[in-house]
């Protein structure tokens, strides 16, 4: 190994790489190669950086599954080659994207950091530099020839946190992410602050990709007086394969009669039920309440502190193995990549 690290960025598109289009105003992707003439201080990094791209860069908004796939593709083709990865994301779903994958790769001994920022990097009050150098940095920290992150990250506006607890929280500031769940991994300012007893530690096993995600998932959002008739007519939908419901506090819901019965004959369909929280922090705890009583009596999944983009994608994931009822729930209910506590 050489005893710089390799490092893969990986552009997926976003603003980070977006230009104005001078006819409608619009931020539009462009060339990644133009990307990277506009940071000429990625030379003076101690890493060797390659790079490769999607085909057509997108806004992150047009994510789905099929590129997540792509993505993996490129990381898992390129892993015994590389020591880190960086991979340049849209903000909006970046949580989303960076979730599945840590879903989707189990195993991994690599970091692969996230980022992207909320101006473009041809902006004079760009965010995306320091985004994209530090992220690069922390991908290519060793120690012992190994790298120290060994988990799929977000980096943004001087905080790594683990990507499958983040969510983005603003549309306006540069500290678009927040990780209300789990503290920053690592902090920069003038050193990068490294809080290792806080990361993942590899099990030494085999790097294995999950590809067969299953789509099929409501997301059931609660709220005071939402109709019989519209939850029955979601729930009634034959395609849907499991349901993530965004209840109130620690995980209450209404307790009309009409309203248990529905979830409880979802459940016996063999549908899953997951219950996470709308709050922003915190964590569901059934039975506490009692609101949420008869949920947890009905079998229904606790989501526990984990966030709704973590939630969907783990869903995503778990179904997709076939699982009998039973074992889902508590393969579920048990931390597969630090997502829930
Ligand atoms: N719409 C953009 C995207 O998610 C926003 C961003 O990059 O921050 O691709």
């Amino acid at each position: 190994m050489s005893a710089k690290p390799n490092i893969l960025l990986v552009y997926t598109g976003g603003t980070i790489g977006m230009i104005k289009d001078y006819e409608t105003g619009a931020l539009k992707a462009f060339d990644f190669d133009q990307l990277l003439q506009n940071i000429p201080e990625l030379r003076l990094l101690d890493c060797n950086i390659s790079t490769s791209s999607f085909d057509i860069p997108i806004d992150s908004s047009n994510m789905n599954p099929e590129y997540w796939n792509e993505l993996c593709e490129m990381i898992v083709s390129n892993y015994d080659d590389y020591q880190g990865f960086v991979v340049l994301h849209g903000s909006d779903t970046m949580s989303y994207t960076a979730s599945a994958v840590s879903f989707m790769l189990e195993n991994l001994d690599k970091p692969v950091i996230f980022t992207g920022s909320q101006l473009p990097i041809g902006d004079l009050r760009t965010d995306a530099k320091e985004n994209l150098i530090t992220a690069i940095q922390i991908a290519g920290l060793q120690k012992r020839n190994k790298p120290i992150v060994q988990e799929v990250c977000l980096y943004f506006e001087y905080k790594l946190y683990r990507a499958n607890r983040t969510t983005k929280v603003s549309a306006e500031h540069f500290e678009a992410f927040d990780s209300p769940n789990y503290p920053a991994l690592i902090t920069s300012g003038v050193h990068l602050t490294v809080h290792e007893e806080l990361l993942l530690k590899t099990n030494r096993k085999a790097l294995k990709v999950h590809k067969n995600l299953v789509t099929e998932i409501l997301l059931l959002k609660m709220y005071p007086g939402i109709p019989k008739s519209v939850v029955l007519a979601m729930l009634d939908i034959s395609e849907i394969k499991g349901v993530v419901m965004e209840t109130y506090g620690s995980g209450n819901t209404t307790t009309e009669g009409w309203f248990v019965e529905a979830i409880k004959s979802t459940i016996k369909k063999g549908i899953p039920v997951v219950n996470v929280t709308q709050c922003i922090g915190g964590s569901v705890q059934m039975g506490n309440y009692e609101t949420s009583v008869a949920l947890k009596k009905i079998g229904v999944i606790s989501g526990a502190d984990i966030t709704s983009e973590a939630a969907i994608t783990k869903m995503m994931y778990l179904l997709g193995q076939k699982l009998g009822h039973k074992v889902f729930k508590s393969v579920y209910e048990t931390p597969l990549r630090g997502e829930l506590t």
